[in-house]
């Protein structure tokens, strides 16, 4: 029966698999999923689950897209491999595709993960100073409570010390500055001040280390797994201005904010900037198979498009540009601009601050936060102090929201590795109907939990 089998399942997996971060925990042991539909995933007893925190982040169209099973069959009957320095017509495609989106001027490097292609944008920045006559410049300046990575590199850039301090050494020249967290500025600042303050040190920064050792700073348009903090636009705006002024490159990391998250193709687009590169993976392919990209500004790119073999980028990813990812981000890019997700996620976000805005009558909701289907709620134990809510208070939440059929994440890294904000960032194809599920659910936690 079902239920035999997934017991037989669960077995084998306590035996012989290591899930990432977690121990193997009786009370908690990873749920064993199925299948997908829409919004929602299935473990192998039958009980369905909304997905609200899309996988990770990255099952933007949704689960069951048969059309993207079928172009990734249909590309492996035709040509499984082709190492990309030769080329496909799939990888040709996505890449004009992709201009189209970022509105031209880039040169597509292609991987496999996240992870991969901040580390392709490392590396690219350092030998583009190199041979642009400025080979000290070496450092990378990203935020503190960020994630770029696990690789030793995007780990290093990474602002979370928990994931890092048992890790090291790690790459040395990476330097950290803190982000704007509005919920959290000193009382009395207005929002607008505290964030061109904010941005000001990352020019201290630059300043104190010697302008000519920064090679770049990278972040994400919003940080997503460090709290869901939304800078206001002055932030970014001065961020750029601060990377031209000192000859510093501007790394955007669309890992979690683009395709469609925050409400426009690429979060940066919000702001108005002009990255120099532009990292993305996950749900390009809304993750039915990996694929990352790097975008590289094309009169940075051309400094490496010489006769001399060695001023080359010398990097190599085998699978990277894989013919069926390829086709598969193009089929799903497809499904993003038929069905309008970009605007839907717009929507729906809307919608749900709107609903969810009550719940800061709620004793321990601190702040309701959001840009696009990308929400925040975060917990505190007291809302003059704002103490971070205890550990035991979100999993409440979490676990209750889960006994009512609702997956939803936490986040923050509000003090080093305490995850106090609660996440909610659904498929962008969600339905109306999935949609008051996702509100009736949490608001009748809330009150379970008043
Ligand atoms: N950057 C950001 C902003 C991310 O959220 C992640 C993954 N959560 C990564 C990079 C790394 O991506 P991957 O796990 O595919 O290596």
């Amino acid at each position: 029966s079902a239920k035999e089998k997934a017991l037989t399942l669960a077995e084998k997996d306590k035996e012989n698999l290591w899930h990432q971060i977690s121990s193997y925990n009786e009370k908690k042991r990873p749920m064993v999923v199925e299948k997908g539909a829409g919004a929602w995933i299935t473990d192998h007893e039958g009980n369905r689950y909304l997905d609200g925190m899309s996988g990770l982040w990255c099952v933007n169209v949704g689960y069951g897209r048969t059309e993207l099973a079928d172009a990734a069959a249909e590309q492996m009957k035709k040509l499984a491999y082709v190492p990309m320095t030769q080329s496909h017509e799939p990888a040709i495609l996505l890449a004009e595709k992709l201009n189209e989106l970022l509105g031209g001027e880039y040169k597509i490097f292609y991987s496999n993960s996240g992870s991969d292609a901040n580390e392709v944008a490392f590396k690219l920045v350092r030998q583009y100073h190199q041979q642009n006559g400025e080979p000290s410049r070496f450092k990378f300046i990203s935020r503190y409570r960020a994630y770029h990575g696990s690789s030793m590199g995007a780990l290093s850039a990474t602002g979370q010390a928990l994931r890092k301090y048992k890790y090291e050494p790690l790459s040395p020249g990476f330097l950290h500055v803190a982000p704007p967290d509005n919920y959290r500025r000193p009382p009395g600042q207005s929002v607008e001040d505290y964030n061109l303050q904010r941005a000001q040190e990352f020019e201290e920064k630059i300043i104190w280390e010697q302008k000519e050792t920064i090679a770049g700073i990278i972040m994400e348009p919003l940080i997503t797994g460090g709290g869901i903090l939304i800078p206001h636009p002055v932030y970014v705006k001065k961020v750029q201005e601060i990377c031209k002024r000192h000859g510093v490159l501007l790394i955007i990391d669309e890992v979690i904010c683009g395709f469609g998250r925050t409400g426009k193709a690429f979060g940066h687009q919000h702001f108005n900037i002009k990255p120099d590169i532009i990292t993305m993976a996950k749900g390009m392919t809304s993750a039915y198979l990996p694929l990352s990209v790097t975008a590289i500004r094309k009169d940075i790119y051309d400094q490496f498009d010489t006769e001399e073999e060695n001023s080359h980028f010398r990097h190599i990813n085998t699978f990277g540009g894989n013919p069926a990812a390829c086709a598969v981000a193009l089929k799903n890019i497809e499904i993003i601009e038929r069905e309008s997700l970009i605007e839907r996620s717009s929507e729906l976000g809307e919608r749900l601050l709107k609903e969810l805005a009550n719940l800061t009558d709620h004793p321990y909701v601190g702040d309701v936060r959001g840009l696009g289907f990308l929400l925040g709620i975060e917990l505190v134990e007291n809302k003059e102090t704002k103490e971070p809510a205890t550990a035991e208070r979100v999993a409440k939440i979490i676990n209750g929201c889960k006994e009512h059929g609702l997956i939803i994440g936490k986040n923050g890294d509000t003090v080093a590795g305490f995850n106090n904000v609660l996440t909610i960032s659904p498929p962008l194809s969600s339905t109306d109907e999935d949609f008051e599920f996702i509100v009736a659910v949490l608001q009748k936690v809330f009150k379970e939990n008043e």
